[in-house]
């Protein structure tokens, strides 16, 4: 594995694997890496010959009092962690080599936005576009490789890929879990050892939800209600609650299509997010 921290020299190792023809799969993350991110290099060691992980906390995708500064962080962990899940090359780039100028250009986004994260993180995903489409102009993936613990992302990125034109394919892999059903997140460390006992509901709440819609629960509105009910044991503080098409993220009354239940709830130090999408066969 070779560790990388400049844009040029990331630029020049892809060249060369692409003049042999090789396929290139990309898996961007925020590090402090866990067996959810490992999943994602599963996936992409399996199907590209050459796998780039990055790991940049994006100060742009932040918002004022968010968790940037307690975001947890650990270099050579993640470098181990890399190593052992088969990644060729590790993209490090420090944050001034990829804003080395405040960014005169903004992207914007008004499709799958407005709704779940996007309703109390504005701008986040203005951040995660922005960062994302410098990663893949320096990366050039054949794939990449996204959670859907993160559904509202791969709607987002989905959507990014199609409208810009990047010659990508996306793909989306399910989400990682702790035995007890806690999706697996950097910011798990963050939860004292009270809100990590009953964080677990959280994901508990969304497959009754889940059951509850295969077996033919069709207003969105019981559907949520009931949601709120059971995870109020979960503790901490619901931000949001919500049945959503998927992917589109419309609102829906009637459940008659594919659908995500997705939920963030705040605790003291860490915001968790979790979600189901659930199949509707008609
Ligand atoms: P992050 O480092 O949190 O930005 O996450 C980087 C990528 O890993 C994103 O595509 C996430 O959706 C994905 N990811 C994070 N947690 C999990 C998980 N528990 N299972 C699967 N993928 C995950």
């Amino acid at each position: 594995m070779e560790i990388i921290n400049s844009i040029t020299q990331m630029r020049e190792k892809v060249k060369h694997h692409q003049i042999l023809g090789q396929t290139v799969g990309f898996v961007p993350t925020m590090g402090y890496l866990h067996e959810g991110h490992a999943s994602l290099l599963a996936a992409a060691k399996k199907e590209a010959d050459i796998v780039v992980l990055s790991v940049f906390v994006n100060p742009l995708q932040f918002g004022e009092n968010e968790d940037l500064d307690n975001y947890p962080r650990d270099e050579k962990r993640d470098q181990t962690i890399a190593q052992k899940n088969g990644v060729d090359y590790l993209f490090m780039p420090a944050i001034d080599r990829m804003y080395p100028t405040e960014m005169g250009i903004h992207l914007s986004i008004n499709q799958r936005v407005g709704v779940l994260c996007d309703r109390t993180r504005p701008g986040h995903f203005q951040g995660v576009i922005t960062v994302l489409t410098k990663l893949f102009n320096i990366v050039e993936p054949t794939f990449t490789y996204f959670g859907m613990k993160d559904a509202q992302q791969v709607a987002v990125v989905d959507l990014l890929i199609q409208q810009l034109n990047f010659n990508i394919q996306l793909r989306m892999i399910p989400t990682v879990r702790e035995a007890d059903g806690l999706a697996k997140s950097s910011r798990n460390v963050n939860l004292s050892e009270a809100e990590r006992k009953q964080a677990p509901l959280i994901y508990q709440s969304l497959k009754h939800a889940e059951t509850a819609i295969i077996n033919g629960e069709a207003d969105a509105e019981k559907v949520t209600a009931a949601v709120a009910t059971k995870i109020k044991a979960a503790g901490g503080t619901i931000d949001y609650i919500e049945v959503l098409t998927y992917p589109e993220l419309l609102p829906i009354t009637t459940i008659n299509q594919t659908v995500i239940v997705a939920v963030a709830i705040k605790y003291q130090r860490a915001r968790l997010i979790d979600n189901v999408i659930v199949n509707i066969v008609n």
